[in-house]
């Protein structure tokens, strides 16, 4: 078995345990595998063990995987910062943004969605860690900015994507996935996503309601930083 097929079947032991702890359904929990900094010959080893949901980061740096991958049918998530002017070539080249912090980005998404293609899954990244993090719309914003994006056509609001601060504590990890939660569920909407839980926390994220967790350095091991300035 190779290294990938085994950290995989490692982290569907623990996403399986995490949600019967929890009550939860396993299937319940989707694995969406970030592969930012990995080669395509990465993302491919992950394709021939099982997975089909891959997260990336870098706008070029995804579309450069994707063209050497377009003989498999994978799905394709942007999970990075967004550039109001790089709105096309997400819309026209994922199946999934969980970024999405401002209405700007989202009514160029939905503009800019191919005609004939599926309307474009979106969650809202919201910032739970205050000065921490210039990224993601402010827990207070949220309300307005999702009443907004749900009536954008070419776009389906599908839920909440956060990066809290990391922690060991795991008192402070539920706290943080339950407060997503409870902002999910405040909003009065039909949401059934929460993108949530990355390789330390996953569990947390998982007992707090996570339905997508994403997952990079427990799968691919650790990334190497050094060729990005
Ligand atoms: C890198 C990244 C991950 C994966 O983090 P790991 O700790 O390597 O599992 C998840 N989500 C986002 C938004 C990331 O940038």
């Amino acid at each position: 078995m190779s290294t990938i097929a085994l950290n995989i079947a490692k982290v569907g032991t623990r996403i399986r345990e995490a949600a019967q702890a929890a009550g939860r359904s396993p299937e319940s929990v989707g694995l969406l595998a970030v592969s930012k900094t990995q080669p395509a010959a990465a993302v491919r080893e992950a394709f021939a063990a099982g997975l089909r949901d891959v997260g990336e980061n870098y706008l070029q740096e995804a579309l450069d995987k994707q063209a050497e991958l377009t003989d498999l049918p994978l799905t394709w998530h942007f999970i990075g910062p967004i550039q109001s002017n790089k709105t096309r070539p997400i819309a026209e080249h994922f199946d999934w943004v969980h970024s999405v912090d401002r209405l700007k980005v989202a009514e160029r998404l939905s503009a800019q969605r191919p005609a004939g293609r599926a309307p474009l899954n979106v969650c809202l990244q919201v910032n739970l860690s205050g000065e921490a993090s210039k990224s993601g719309c402010e827990p207070d914003a949220l309300a307005e900015l999702a009443r907004c994006v749900a009536t954008l056509p070419n776009l389906r609001l599908r839920g909440l994507m956060a990066i809290p601060a990391p922690t060991d504590d795991p008192a402070e990890q539920h706290a943080a996935f339950a407060r997503l939660r409870q902002l999910r569920d405040g909003l009065g909407l039909p949401l059934d996503t929460l993108s949530m839980g990355m390789s330390q926390d996953l569990e947390a994220a998982i007992a707090e309601g996570a339905t997508w967790v994403r997952i990079g350095t427990a799968l691919f091991g650790a990334r190497d930083y050094g060729a990005r300035p």
